[in-house]
């Protein structure tokens, strides 16, 4: 039955829809497929090459090297900074898995620390806290001290395409000499008061998972550094570490990103900043709808800090009755998703570093409260309101 005197027709709002996006490069991408394929040349070849210099370009960094995925480009920094077993990195408990997983896969200790409420972006206050109160100094070297591990590293995560608060984490790693892995899988394109995200630490590394706001038809990634030695390692260490090939100095794996991802992603590179601007312009109609539909005081949105380009590769609210709300907009065909429901130093395969609930009482709420709604680009204004006259139905009867 038709019910009368509804303000928003129902419809469907997904929370990424790719099959928007695929029209605005499909005939682009054929032909070059179709070369690649009659060329037959699939391994580190023009496209990765390309892909390498204008993404790093496009980072302000001065190197590129691409990687089989976000993951694999984590795991080949901290190996070309010689991270391993006996060593500490220090980063945010609120993110995906595989920014700690890939420090304990290392046989490396991580030390989850919590997160600053407005930006959920690893806390200055905290890291200075674990630096000052957590380690100790032995000849000359960085000590945490619950588990003896020689802290080497400081990984923020610039979550949600938003960038950490990097001057106030620059400083700090700099003052007690440790590196700076920059997470940037999710903030290709992100900006600390004019200067991109990549090139700020020493490396960093990125994502093209499909979701991300540059994705591949797969997974792919790429690590960006400034210095030429550095990157050296990480290109031999991509190829099992050998140079010249098969004689091996360092002990590498197979890291590659594929010549047919690169080539895809070299096309949808030339409509990434089209696409950024359209998720920024949700993200300010969804300001306004928010407002006039009077949800402030019940839905808290993300708090963009001036200064930043905030690429909003993902519009996480915070609302109390989380769980609810996600049911309520399930039925109303929104879909939603909880970037992140357990902080890193509650998952049970990290249970064996002592992680307690109260140790990041910030992370912790935000994992309560935090929900994704739809924002990318091709979401018509229609599906805005209506995700939002949803929210305000949902409050309606409460
Ligand atoms: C996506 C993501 C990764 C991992 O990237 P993959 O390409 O999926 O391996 C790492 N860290 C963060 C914060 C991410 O969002």
């Amino acid at each position: 039955m038709a019910t009368v005197g509804n303000t928003a027709a129902a419809m469907s709002v997904p929370l990424l829809d790719l099959k928007a996006q695929y029209p605005a490069y499909q005939a682009e991408l054929w032909p070059v497929l179709q070369a690649l394929c009659a060329g037959q040349g699939f391994i580190l070849g023009p496209q990765v090459t390309a892909l390498e210099a204008s993404l790093a370009a496009y980072s302000q960094a001065t190197f590129g090297v691409g990687v089989s995925s976000g993951t694999d480009a984590l795991l080949l920094a901290m190996m070309a900074l010689d991270i391993g077993a006996g060593d500490a990195v220090l980063t945010s408990t609120y993110t995906f898995f595989a920014t700690g997983g890939t420090i304990a896969r290392l046989g490396a200790r991580p030390v989850f620390l919590d997160i600053d409420h407005d930006t959920f972006n690893l806390s200055p206050a905290a890291l200075e806290r674990c630096l000052v109160e957590q380690c100790h100094r032995e000849h000359g070297q960085l000590i945490h001290t619950a588990s003896g591990a020689r802290v080497k590293a400081v990984m923020p995560v610039h979550l949600y395409g938003q960038a950490a608060e990097m001057q106030a984490l620059l400083a700090l790693a700099h003052a007690y000499d440790l590196k700076v892995i920059e997470d940037a899988a999710q903030a290709l394109g992100s900006e600390y008061h004019g200067r991109r995200v990549g090139g700020l630490g020493d490396i960093g590394c990125f994502s093209f998972f499909p979701t991300k706001n540059l994705g591949a038809f797969g997974d792919a990634g790429l690590c960006t550094a400034n210095d030429a030695e550095l990157t050296e390692r990480l290109r031999v260490l991509r190829v099992h570490g050998g140079k010249p090939k098969y004689f091996h100095g360092l002990i590498g794996g197979n890291f590659r990103i594929d010549e047919l991802q690169a080539a895809v992603l070299n096309i949808k590179f030339k409509h990434l900043d089209v696409w950024t601007e359209g998720r920024q312009r949700n993200a300010e109609r969804y300001r306004a709808l928010f407002a006039s539909a009077g949800l402030s005081e019940r839905v808290e949105l993300p708090v963009a800090v001036p200064g930043l380009r905030h690429i909003y590769n993902q519009f996480v609210v915070r609302v109390a009755e989380r769980d609810a709300l996600r049911a309520f907009l399930a039925e109303q065909q929104v879909g939603t998703e909880i970037y992140y429901p357990v902080p890193l130093h509650l998952q049970t395969c990290f249970s064996y570093l002592g992680g307690q609930r109260g140790d990041c009482p910030v992370a912790e709420r935000a994992a309560d409260t935090s929900v994704a709604l739809p924002i990318y680009a091709e979401l018509s204004d229609a599906q805005l309101t209506y995700v939002v006259e949803s929210i305000r139905r949902f409050y309606q009867n409460r």
